[in-house]
C-alpha cells in the first residue's frame, strides 16, 4: 500500500479486461554492506537456484510441469487447426504465467532474506552455453533474466542490491583452496586434490559469494569515509 501508482493501461484480450497498473516508490537509502551479508547464488538445471548458505531450490516440480506443457504445446503444434491454435496461444500464456509466477516467488523469498548483497553471475551468451541444450529441454528457456528483474527490484524496494560477477571459473573453482581445475567435477560433486568435497552447485555459489565479498571489501577500502561525527 505504500507504493504509488504513476500509471495504468486497460487491456482488452481474450474477452478479459485487464487493468495493468505502474506503481512507484522511492528506494530507501542503501546503507553500506558487510561482508557477512552477501549470499552468492547459482542457477542450474537440477537446482533451479543454489545458495552459498546451503540454500537449495529444487526443480523436480518445475522440470514437470515444464515437460508438461512442451509436450501439450508439440501436440497442439502438429495438429494445426485453428482450435488446435487458439489452444496453443492459451497455453503458453498459462505458462508464461507459471514461470513469472515462480520467478516472482523465488525472487521474494531470497529478497526477503537475512542477506543484503546477492551476487548472481552476469547472464551472457557464454554460460548459456554451459548450461547448454539440456537445460534448454528440461527447463524449456527459462526465463533467468526475468529472475534477476524481480530480485533486482524487490531487493532495492529493501535497501539492497544485486551484484552481477564475472561468471568465469565460478564452476571450476574450489571454494575450500581457490585452486582452478579444469576437470573436477563428476556429476554433481565437485572434488578438490585438497581433499574437500562438495556438492558442485554449491561449491560455484560458494565461488560467487567470494566474488561478491571481496568487491564489498574493495570498495569499503576505496570509499572516505564520511560518516565520521565529531561529538
Ligand atoms: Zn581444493
Amino acid at each position: 500500500m505504500d507504493w504509488s501508482a504513476v500509471a495504468g493501461t486497460l487491456v482488452y484480450k481474450n474477452n478479459n479486461l485487464y487493468l495493468n497498473i505502474i506503481v512507484k516508490k522511492d528506494a530507501p537509502k542503501q546503507d553500506r554492506y558487510t561482508e557477512k551479508e552477501v549470499l552468492g547464488i547459482d542457477r542450474g538445471i537440477n537446482n533451479i537456484l543454489v545458495c552459498s548458505n546451503n540454500q537449495f531450490f529444487n526443480s523436480k516440480k518445475l522440470k514437470a510441469i515444464k515437460g508438461r506443457y512442451q509436450y501439450l504445446k508439440k501436440m497442439l503444434q502438429s495438429k494445426g487447426t485453428p482450435s488446435a491454435r487458439r489452444k496453443l496461444q492459451k497455453i503458453s500464456s498459462r505458462e508464461r504465467r507459471f514461470v513469472t509466477d515462480t520467478n516472482h516467488r523465488l525472487s521474494k523469498v531470497i529478497a526477503e532474506s537475512d542477506f543484503k548483497v546477492f551476487a548472481i553471475e552476469k547472464l551472457t551468451r557464454m554460460n548459456h552455453k554451459r548450461l547448454g541444450k539440456r537445460f534448454n529441454r528440461q527447463l524449456g528457456n527459462w526465463s533467468f533474466r526475468q529472475f534477476e528483474t524481480f530480485l533486482e527490484y524487490k531487493s532495492e524496494a529493501l535497501g539492497k542490491k544485486i551484484m552481477r560477477v564475472n561468471p568465469r571459473y565460478t564452476s571450476q573453482k574450489c571454494s575450500n583452496c581457490h585452486k582452478i581445475h579444469k576437470s573436477n567435477r563428476n556429476g554433481s560433486w565437485y572434488s578438490c586434490n585438497c581433499g574437500f568435497q562438495l556438492h558442485a552447485d554449491l561449491n560455484a555459489s560458494r565461488n560467487i559469494a567470494d566474488i561478491g565479498m571481496s568487491e564489498i571489501s574493495r570498495l569499503s577500502v576505496n570509499q572516505p569515509n564520511v560518516m565520521v561525527r565529531s561529538q
